[in-house]
C-alpha cells in the first residue's frame, strides 16, 4: 500500500469519527452539511450504471468461453449461497440464545407508506425483477439486476462470434478503464463526503439524545443484531484466510470500502470502491468485475441475518413461538428475500415482509423495529460488502488459468 493510500484510509476514518461526534455534538445543527454527503453519494451513483455494464461485460467476456463461465459462475453462487446460509444461521443462533424480545410488548410505530405500499412483494416479483422489458429504463431507475442479467447474457453471446468480438471486447474494457480512473478521482472526496453523510444522518434523526431514546427502546435487538452480524464478519475473515490467498491486509485494504458503506448504507454506491480497494489488495480483474457487480445485487449476508434476527424479534414481541419448523422457513425466506433485496438503503426491511408472511407475522410488527431501521442498515451493508470483497479473493482460486497475464 502506498503512502497516500494510507493517508486516504486514515483521512477517511477520521471523518467518519468527526462525523459521529459532530453529529451527536451539535444534533440537528448538522443537518446543513447533509446536501455535502448527497453530493457525494450522487457521484458514486453517477458511477454505477456504466461501471456495471462495463465490468460484468468486460469480466466475462474475458474469461474467453462460455463454459468456462458455467464453473466460475458455479463457484460464485456456491459461495454466495453457503454464506448467506450461514448468516442466517448465526441470526437465528444469537436470537435464540438472547431472546431481545420477550417480554417487549408490541406498542410500535404505524408502518411508513413506502412500506406498506410494498407489501405485494413476493418471490414471483422477485424472479420477474431479473428480466426487463425495456434495458434502458432499468438502466435510467438504477434497477441493476436485470442490467447485470441482460450483460451477461451479452457477454456470453459475445464469447461466441469469433473474432468479431475483438472491438466490442476492447470497448468494454476501456470504458471499464476509464470508470475506475474517475472512481480514484471521486475517492479524494471520500473523507469529506463520509463527515457529511455520517454527521447530517445523526443530526437528521435528532441527534445524540434522540437516537439514545430510541435505542433503548429496543437495545438488546440492536445488540443482538450486531453482534451476530460481528460474528458473521469473522467468519467471512476466516473464510478468506481459509480459502483465498489473500491474508490479513485484505481487511485493511478494503477498509475505505467498509467505512463509505457504512457512510451511505448502500452496497450499490459503495460498488465502485469496493472495485477499486479489491484490485488495490491484488484480487485478480476477472474477479472483481465477475464477482462484486453481481455479489452488490444479489449476495447480502449482513441482510439476510438481520432479517432473521428481526423476525424472530418480531414474534417474542408478539409472544408468537416460533418452533423448528417455523425456523426452517424462516431460514429459506431470509435466504432468497435477501437476495431479492436491491442494494440501497433500508431495501432489507421492505423485503422482509415476505418473511413475516411465510411464517403468519403481522406487518404491522416491522413498527416495532422501524425507528433503529436506519442505524442498523449502515452495520449490516458493512458486512454485505465485506461478504463480497471475500467473495471475490475466494472466486479468485476458481478461474481458468489461460490468459491472466494479459487481462490484467
Ligand atoms: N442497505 C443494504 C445494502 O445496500 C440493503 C438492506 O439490507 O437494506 O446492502
Amino acid at each position: 500500500m502506498t503512502f497516500s493510500e494510507n493517508k486516504l484510509i486514515i483521512a477517511i476514518l477520521i471523518g467518519a469519527v468527526a462525523g459521529i461526534l459532530s453529529g451527536c455534538i451539535f444534533g440537528t445543527a448538522m443537518v446543513s452539511v447533509v446536501w455535502i454527503g448527497d453530493l457525494f453519494l450522487d457521484a458514486l451513483k453517477m458511477m454505477i450504471v456504466p461501471l456495471v455494464i462495463a465490468a460484468v461485460i468486460s469480466g466475462v467476456s474475458s474469461l474467453g468461453d462460455i463454459r468456462k463461465l458455467g464453473k466460475v459462475g458455479g463457484a460464485t453462487l456456491i459461495y454466495y449461497a453457503s454464506t448467506t446460509a450461514i448468516a442466517v444461521l448465526i441470526g437465528l443462533l444469537v436470537v435464540n440464545l438472547i431472546q431481545p424480545g420477550v417480554g417487549i410488548g408490541q406498542a410500535g410505530t404505524a408502518l411508513s407508506e413506502e412500506i406498506s405500499n410494498k407489501a405485494n412483494t413476493g418471490f414471483v416479483d422477485i424472479i420477474r425483477s431479473m428480466i426487463s422489458p425495456n434495458i434502458i429504463s432499468a438502466a435510467a431507475d438504477m434497477k441493476l439486476l436485470p442490467l447485470i442479467v441482460f450483460c451477461l447474457l451479452f457477454a456470453a453471446a459475445l464469447t461466441t462470434i469469433g473474432d468479431k468480438n475483438i472491438t466490442i471486447i476492447k470497448f468494454f474494457d476501456g470504458l471499464n478503464e476509464v470508470m475506475m480512473k474517475l472512481v480514484i478521482w471521486v475517492m479524494t472526496f471520500a473523507p469529506i463526503g463520509i463527515f457529511a453523510l455520517i454527521a447530517g444522518k445523526i443530526g437528521s434523526a435528532g441527534g445524540a439524545e434522540a437516537i439514545q431514546q430510541e435505542l433503548i427502546a429496543v437495545g438488546s435487538y440492536c445488540f443482538t443484531v450486531i453482534l451476530g452480524l460481528s460474528i458473521h464478519f469473522i467468519v467471512l475473515f476466516i473464510i478468506l484466510i481459509l480459502f483465498s490467498n489473500q491474508g490479513r491486509t485484505f481487511l485493511i485494504k478494503l477498509l475505505r470500502a467498509l467505512v463509505t458503506a457504512f457512510g451511505t448504507a448502500s452496497s450499490s454506491a459503495t460498488l465502485p470502491l469496493t472495485m477499486e480497494c479489491a484490485l488495490e489488495a491484488g484480487v485478480d480483474k476477472r474477479s472483481i468485475k465477475f464477482v462484486l457487480p453481481i455479489g452488490a445485487t444479489i449476495n447480502m449476508d449482513g441482510t439476510a441475518l438481520y432479517e432473521s434476527v428481526a423476525v424472530m424479534f418480531i414474534a417474542q414481541a408478539y409472544g408468537i413461538s416460533m418452533g423448528i419448523g417455523e425456523q426452517t422457513i424462516i431460514f429459506i425466506t431470509a435466504t432468497l428475500a435477501a437476495i431479492g433485496a436491491a442494494g440501497i438503503p433500508q431495501a432489507g426491511l421492505v423485503t422482509m415482509l415476505i418473511v413475516l408472511e411465510a411464517v403468519n407475522l403481522p406487518a404491522e410488527g416491522i413498527g416495532l423495529i422501524l425507528a433503529v431501521d436506519w442505524f442498523l442498515d449502515r452495520f449490516r451493508t458493512t458486512v454485505n460488502v465485506w461478504g463480497d470483497s471475500v467473495g471475490a479473493a475466494v472466486i479468485q482460486q476458481y478461474l481458468p488459468e489461460e490468459n491472466t497475464k494479459d487481462l490484467k
